[in-house]
């Protein structure tokens, strides 16, 4: 008998394991592939993390206790996650990312900086800029390493007691009332509790969650910039561009080499917006037509130099009705955390650690009100 099992164990459920075991509870986690695998919505090398959240302003307090949990692992785990580059926002006045930066901003004092048209020109160079188009620049931005960051959480649950499954599906789950029972497709286990954490999977698991988790298909590239230099960690922070014609937002990272990152090299750019509806278990992950034209017009329009494509992925996005995180209690002894539509990663310290307090103590001290499930039914 466990205390809690955790279904999934990726970006959410890795750092849940971690929270749960560090707390002394009995946890068992339980994933379907490998840990960390490019099969769900953690591969690619960097994620975006950043404070002045256009999204919406009441994740500024989550965002808050990220930043701290992140530090937490990189001290017990000795190691380095979060790269410090800060990010630059290109937009018209009106657009959405630089109207809800600001609003975030004001209401939670960030420092955020407002760039002169002849700052923009001198430290981006490189861009050309849309007539018209303001630059704001937030300093305590960067990015995370995904896959070392699940790695890390997983390494660390073991150290603290955690049981960790690779390789091993759940198939469904029975809440009896004074247990729960969780049968995989190798054996079949007791708990008290049980946190799903499947990402582009939820639907498949969590009852009446189907219609409500809309998996798309996400391709992302990575590219060496003819002006190599203009473009490293230290000359150049990560960005979001909100194009004129296009809904969503063009994003990308400074150009990271290995050996410090690993493969691939490159400088990674994408497009945040929901792509082609998929099926997890079905997606395709060949580069297909239209998959770099959608880049490489933001790369013609806006890039002053050349470049040469490298390599490419593609990654799956579970988007949620409204494009908010749903983190909620499904029944007294079922957490659930999904939904987290292409944005989630950076929140993933201070998920796990939410989950591991709504499982154990049927609560959390974090705002997560304006997350929970209910606000679908009708
Ligand atoms: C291209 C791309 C770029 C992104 N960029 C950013 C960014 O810059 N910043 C940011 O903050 N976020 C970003 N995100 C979003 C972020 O990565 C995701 O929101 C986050 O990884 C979702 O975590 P998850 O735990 O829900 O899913 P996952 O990490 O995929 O974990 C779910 C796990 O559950 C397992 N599972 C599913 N079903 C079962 C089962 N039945 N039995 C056992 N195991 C099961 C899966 O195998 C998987 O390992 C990006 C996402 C993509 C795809």
């Amino acid at each position: 008998m466990f205390d809690v099992i955790v279904i999934g164990v990726g970006s959410m459920g890795s750092s849940a394991c971690y929270y749960l075991a560090k707390k002394g509870h009995k946890v068992l986690g339980l994933e379907q592939f490998d840990i960390p695998h490019e099969r769900g919505s953690h591969a690619g090398q960097s994620r975006i993390i950043r404070k002045a959240y256009f999204e919406h302003p009441d994740y500024v307090p989550l965002l808050n206790r990220a930043y701290e949990n992140w530090k937490e692992l990189e001290t017990d785990a000795q190691a380095r996650l979060y790269h410090q580059t800060g990010i630059a926002y290109f937009g018209l006045p009106g657009s959405d990312i630089i109207k809800g930066v600001k609003l975030s901003a004001s209401l939670y004092d960030i420092p955020v900086e407002s760039l002169q048209p002849h700052v923009i020109r001198d430290r981006y160079s490189m861009f050309k800029l849309p007539q018209g188009f303001e630059a704001l620049f937030e300093a305590d931005a960067g990015f995370i390493t995904p896959e070392k960051a699940v790695r890390l959480y997983k390494g660390q649950a073991i150290k603290n007691g955690a049981e960790i499954h690779t390789g091993e599906k759940v198939i469904k789950w029975k809440n009896e009332g004074r247990y729960i029972e969780v049968i995989t497709d190798k054996n079949n286990y007791h708990c008290q509790k049980i946190i799903i954490t499947t990402g582009a999977w939820a639907g498949k698991i969590i009852p009446g969650f189907d219609d409500k988790i809309k998996v798309t298909r996400q391709f992302m590239a990575w590219i060496k910039p003819e002006k190599e230099s203009d473009f490293t960690p230290a000359n150049f922070p990560c960005w979001m561009i909100a194009d004129e014609n296009k809904p969503g937002c063009y994003y990308g990272f400074p150009f990271l080499s290995s050996p410090e990152f690993g493969e691939p090299k490159g400088l990674k750019l994408a497009y945040h917006y929901p792509g082609k509806i998929t099926d997890p278990n079905r997606v395709n992950r060949e580069t297909v037509a239209g998959d770099m034209e959608t880049l490489n017009y933001f790369l013609y329009k806006y890039l002053v130099c050349g470049f040469e494509k490298l390599s490419e992925k593609t990654c799956l996005y579970a988007n949620s009705p409204d494009e908010n995180f749903i983190i909620d209690k499904l029944e007294e002894n079922v957490v659930i955390a999904c939904g987290f539509s292409g944005h989630g990663f950076k929140f993933v310290s201070v998920v796990g650690e939410i989950l591991a307090d709504l499982a154990t103590k049927g609560t959390t001290d974090q705002p997560i009100g304006f997350l929970r499930a209910s606000r679908f039914e009708n």
